[in-house]
């Protein structure tokens, strides 16, 4: 199977996305938040099958580890209320999707975060979308203030409450900032690669996994500046007198495949261990444009993992049998149905 780690429902129907406009002008002018629109099965049916559907159908992929579309998540927009009502009118959108197409797609949540609010009343959506909607991880975003980083980093023990939950659910998470309300960093092409570096940063300076053993994070983004950088973090690692990476870090902690050209992804594979890739697209995404040099999509990032010519066994962990061991419920959900 080819199960990509990493997509987002980009392409959610119109009146969604205006919902979301008047729920937040209600905030504005303190209004009563306004009712979660009905979208139609055929709505959805349309939104999906000629982007997502189409694209993992031509690029020969199976299925999508599916989420909402991240930047719209915009934690740093409203209040807790707000994010509440926003985050489950998307979460319950994905389920939508999955149930139409059970076979393409499994859901994983957004977070009802919001600057300044506990990550604890994040816990209650975590439960509700995994053990009532079958989801099998989530997003969670390492700065909700979009851009201004107010919040602790993620090894405080601010977040334990969050991780013991997800560790007794048994799901990871992928680390996702959104849209950045700050103009000096560009949401896709600054802020996500600075969130994906700064997390795994903060994962060298701290002890986590010592505290939790068994708790997984997906840093996307083929792990930001990570693997161009690895020397530089081995060495912080000595210098800050802890552990090596490989038994610091690198047993908890996963890259995905979503980096847009070649050269990015031979050297992704040639730092970080195959156990520590998963693949991934970010389809339709960030970059969704093709690239005039070869004439491909520049997410279409099988065609660089598969230009590496990998072993049985690599190919297999790579596409398959890393997201079976980092999402057990999904690999549960694919061997209920003899997959
Ligand atoms: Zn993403």
């Amino acid at each position: 199977m080819i199960i990509d780690c990493h997509g987002h429902y980009t392409t959610a129907p119109e009146p969604h996305q205006l919902f979301r406009e008047a729920q937040l002008e209600a905030y504005r002018s303190g209004k009563p938040l306004p009712e979660v629109p009905h979208i139609s099965d055929d709505q959805i049916r349309e939104s999906v099958e000629q982007n997502q559907l189409r694209l993992l159908r031509e690029r020969d992929a199976d299925m999508t580890v599916f989420s909402p579309r991240a930047s719209a998540m915009a934690h740093h927009l409203g209040d807790r209320t707000v994010s509440e009502q926003w985050t489950m009118a998307c979460n319950n959108l994905i389920k939508r999707v999955v149930d139409l197409y059970p076979d393409y797609f499994i859901g994983v949540c957004q977070l009802p975060q919001s600057p300044g609010v506990s990550i604890e009343h994040s816990i209650a959506e975590l439960e509700r979308t995994v053990n009532e909607l079958g989801f099998v991880g989530c997003n969670l975003n390492p700065d909700p203030s979009g851009g201004h980083w107010t919040s602790d980093p993620l090894t405080d023990r601010s977040w334990y409450p969050f991780f013991e939950k997800m560790v007794e659910l048994d799901v990871p998470a992928m680390i996702h900032v959104s849209g950045s309300c700050n103009h000096n960093f560009h949401a896709t092409g600054a802020h996500y690669i600075n969130a994906d570096t700064t997390a795994f940063m903060q994962f060298l300076e701290g002890n986590l996994f010592k505290d939790f053993p068994d708790l997984r994070f997906i840093i996307p983004h083929g792990g930001g500046a990570v693997p161009y950088h690895w020397g530089r973090y081995r060495g912080l690692a000595d210098m800050l007198k802890q552990p090596p990476l490989a038994e610091h870090v690198m047993k908890n902690v996963f890259f995905d495949t979503c980096v847009y050209h070649q050269p990015g992804i031979d050297l992704l594979f040639k730092v970080i261990d195959i156990d520590n890739i998963l693949f991934g697209s970010e389809m339709v995404g960030a970059v969704r444009g093709i690239d005039p040099e070869t004439g491909q999509y520049f997410d279409d990032t099988k065609r660089y993992v598969d230009a590496l010519n990998l072993s049985t066994e690599d190919h297999y962990k790579v596409y398959e049998g890393n997201a079976r061991r980092i999402y057990p419920r999904l690999n549960k959900a694919l061997e209920a149905r003899g997959k």
